[in-house]
């Protein structure tokens, strides 16, 4: 192992920093310290590594990518020793697996934990970045890797009233450790995305009455979860190379590809039969069985109409299933939900669906929250409401770059960027699966294993070279973006109005489809070649 020198504290700068110790940022600290023999270290607010895994407690959390895929692949040794227990491994397993990396390769040494990055300032004349924290510390460093997480900044919706209520209340993603006793309480769920799906049938199980408040009505399919088997385990394992290639070949980089069927060009009855057993199968798999579901409005109609029937075959009480069937936006518009148990948790005698696109929230009392004609009241309330995506954690970060140009004023009409990596104005600073890069379309582990590794030769690249900065430029920004938004075009994905992937969850945000679309495999092919072409786009300087 490579022996670091201290940085920062005798005034020696870092070569690099890394905010954030998640998957992307213990493998950049891997990659930067021990492949290249950097002198760096990670700046992390949490009190211990895993990011997502570590905030996000709730009850029910847990992945829907398969255990065999969520997790690295850049070591052989990694995946052959360790054991998944289950086709969907909840959070304190995941949280684990995160825990022994870091344990396994040694690298808790360079965290500093429960340091928050409030700031980070580039210096024309060193070409360093300073970085702030929070408890006062400054830091320099020649590169800085933000790690931050596209779904870390979670996003508590300003309803007036809110600091009135007597009860308690707790959002999804910065859950109390020491969990939450819903026995005998009556809680209040507002949200019905991944997480409020996932937490419904789980706080259902022990309050005494549970009212899930509903704005926008979602699809979701059933996850199937279950233990895997010792035959399933042992497949993963021999088979490591060959999934591996699969996730690299698939357009979401899971370990499954999308069919090449169409399903408006497939006969109704073998559709049904084809939906029927993707249904029973479970899993995102669903959204595979048609390559045509997220291009074709009259293909994704007949995923639709199947999810929505199948709702109303699941709730037993017509009002309520119509509420939850009354979905208006395409299947997978917005990142599909699996579940557990979701739709028949409304057949329970405690829970109730409140519709409040219908009936909207107006405040929180002391009591409750009241909509426009009633009054729920509540012991606990718990935020499902989502995050501020993919820029959140950028931006609740002060970032300065060159003439002092702040991050928050470049991307004051969205996120613009190069290939997801970069910014101009902001030399030597990365992005680990930034807006623009397919991230968040993704089974994420392998675009974060992408970036990290791309990011790694790229600053090799650059110490081999005698370089010391590196800068994409409006011109590479104005056509990465006009990419972006070509690939959003030829998906139904901008069609969900009031998806996070637009933005359009956080009031005042620019409206902007964010991520990459055309598929994990076509960008990785797009950053190899900006690699072999001399790092087109980026300008580098001595
Ligand atoms: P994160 O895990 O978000 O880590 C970022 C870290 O940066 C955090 O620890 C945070 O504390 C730290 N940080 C941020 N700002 C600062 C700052 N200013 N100073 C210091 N530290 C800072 N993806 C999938 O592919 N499959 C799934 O099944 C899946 N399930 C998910 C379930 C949930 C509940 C959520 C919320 C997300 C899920 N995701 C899933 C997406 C998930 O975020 C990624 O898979 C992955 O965990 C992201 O890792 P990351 O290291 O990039 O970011
Ligand atoms: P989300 O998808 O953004 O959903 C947030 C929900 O809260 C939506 O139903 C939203 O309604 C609602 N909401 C927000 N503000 C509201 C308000 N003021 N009043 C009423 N309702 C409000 O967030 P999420 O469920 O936390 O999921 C975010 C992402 O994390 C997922 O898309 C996924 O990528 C990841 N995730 C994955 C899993 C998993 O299974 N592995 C689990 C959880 C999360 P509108 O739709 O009307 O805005």
């Amino acid at each position: 192992m490579t022996e670091v020198r201290s940085g920062g504290a005798q005034g020696v700068p870092f070569d690099a920093l890394i905010v954030g110790a998640g998957f992307s940022g213990l493998y950049q600290l891997l990659c930067l310290r021990d492949r290249l023999g950097l002198n760096v270290e990670i700046l992390e607010s949490a009190s211990g590594v895993g990011g997502t895994w570590y905030w996000n407690r709730y009850p029910g959390a847990r992945c829907d990518s398969e255990s065999h895929a969520y997790c690295y692949s850049f070591s052989d040794a990694l995946t052959q020793e360790w054991e998944w227990s289950e086709r969907y491994p909840g959070q304190p397993e995941i949280l684990r697996y995160l825990d022994h990396v870091a344990e396994r390769f040694d690298l808790k040494r360079s965290i500093r934990f429960d340091t928050r990055v409030t700031g980070a300032t580039y210096d024309e004349e060193s070409r360093l970045w300073e970085v702030t924290t929070a408890g006062g510390e400054r830091l320099s460093t020649r590169f800085l890797v933000a790690a931050v997480g596209c779904l870390s900044s979670a996003n508590v919706p300003d309803i007036p009233g809110l600091a009135s209520f007597a009860g308690r209340w707790y959002h999804t993603g910065e859950w109390p450790h020491g969990g939450v006793d819903f026995g005998g309480a009556r809680v209040g769920l507002v949200g019905t995305g991944s997480t409020g799906i996932q937490a419904a049938p789980v706080i259902a199980e022990t309050a005494a009455h549970l009212t899930v408040f509903q704005r926008t009505a979602n699809y979701s399919v059933p996850a199937r979860n279950a233990p895997l088997t010792q035959e399933f385990r042992r497949y993963a394992k021999e088979h490591a190379a060959d999934i591996r290639r699969t996730m690299h070949t698939s357009y979401n980089a899971h370990p499954f590809l999308i069919s090449d069927r169409r399903a408006v060009d497939t006969p109704q009855k073998e559709r049904e039969a084809i939906y029927e057993a993707a249904w029973a199968k479970g899993g995102l798999q669903f959204r595979a069985t048609f390559r045509d579901l997220l291009s074709d409005p009259a293909a994704n109609e007949t995923a639709a109409t199947f999810i929505k029937n199948k709702i109303r075959e699941i709730v037993k009480d017509p009002l309520t299933a119509e509420k939850l069937a009354a979905i208006d936006h395409p299947y997978a518009a917005k990142r599909p939900p699996i579940d557990t148990g979701y739709f028949e948790t409304f057949n329970r005698d405690n829970v109730t669906l409140v519709d409040v696109r219908a009936t909207p929230i107006e405040r929180i009392t002391p009591e409750g929250i009241r909509t426009r004609d009633a009054e729920y009241p509540l012991d606990i309330i718990v935020f499902a409401t989502g995050f501020d995506a993919m820029t959140g954690a950028m931006l609740r970060m002060d970032i300065r770059g060159r003439d002092g140009l702040r991050l928050a004023d470049a991307w004051a009409a969205g996120p613009r960027n190069y290939l997801g990596l970069q910014v101009a104005g902001f030399p030597n600073l990365f992005m680990v699966t930034g807006p623009g890069s397919p991230s968040v379309l993704c089974n994420m582990p392998v675009p974060i294993e992408q970036h990290v590794e791309w990011i790694t030769a790229y600053i090799d690249h650059m110490r081999r070279n005698g370089l010391s900065s590196i800068e994409t430029t409006e011109a590479a920004m104005d056509a990465w973006v006009a990419q972006v938004n070509e690939a959003a075009a030829a998906t139904l994905l901008p069609q969900a109005s009031h998806s996070w992937y637009l933005g359009a969850n956080v009031p005042g945000k620019p409206r902007v489809f964010m991520p990459y679309a055309g598929g994990m495999p076509k960008y990785r092919r797009i950053c190899a070649d900006v690699a072999a072409n001399g790092y087109e786009g980026f300008v580098l300087g001595a």
